[in-house]
């Protein structure tokens, strides 16, 4: 079973993951494998490490895109698609919807054509499941300023809160368009009541 958690930069992904997936590796009798892109593919980490460097001020969006979409796919290559072939629940930190709503909407290079090539990148493959981490960019935003994750300066961090108004919204429309996959949690709750949340949107749909 493949599953994917979404959400806006600030939304607690990391902190909702960190707890939830030991939770549910207890519970379940199959094996979980979490990962994350580029996690552990090594051609899709030198390729992140282009996408980030704050060097590459000139990359294009579509260079980025296309990039992200190349990355991608060697991870689907070399973990998701032999851990599912494996019978595991894979449980991957971002995947294509992150690239709509980041490149797409975010950067404005189009939504349609970012998923057009990710369909390209992934064969089509789609999660069962995707559990998205909702706040608002404001909400979002004045976390990461309160909890500044010390080193991490990216080229993203200079991203405006517009950029980020874009992102959520692509990722509401996608969550409305997606109703069969994508089950949105509010993530303006506190740590606790989200991981709850999160976690009964897990079973209810791995009992099924
Ligand atoms: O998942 P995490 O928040 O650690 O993502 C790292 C950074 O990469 C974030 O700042 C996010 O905005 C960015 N990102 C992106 N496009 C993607 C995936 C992640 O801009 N497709």
């Amino acid at each position: 079973v493949f599953i994917t958690f979404e959400g806006p930069d600030g939304a607690g992904k990391d902190s909702v993951l960190r707890r939830v997936v030991p939770e549910l590796t207890a519970h379940l009798r199959v094996p979980v494998l979490e990962t994350r892109e580029p996690g552990g593919a090594r051609i899709s980490e030198h390729i992140r490490e282009l996408i980030l460097d704050p060097a590459n001020t000139e990359m294009d969006p579509r260079t980025e895109a296309i990039l992200y979409a190349a990355s991608r796919r060697q991870h689907l290559v070399e973990v998701i698609r032999p851990a599912l072939a494996a019978g595991k629940v894979v449980v991957c930190d971002r995947f294509v919807d992150s690239s709509i709503a980041y490149q797409g909407a975010g950067r404005g290079i189009g939504e349609d054509a970012v998923g057009a090539l990710n369909n390209f990148a992934t064969e089509g493959l789609t999660p069962a499941l995707t559990v998205y981490l909702d706040v608002p960019a404001s909400v979002g935003l004045a976390r990461i300023n309160a909890h500044r994750r010390d080193t991490q300066f990216d080229r993203l961090d200079q991203e405006k809160e517009d950029f980020h108004d874009r992102v959520r919204a692509a990722y509401l429309r996608l969550a409305a368009d997606h109703r069969d996959r994508i089950v949105t949690v509010d993530a303006t709750q506190t740590l606790d009541q989200v991981c709850a949340d999160t976690l009964a949107v897990l079973r209810t749909h791995l009992a099924a």
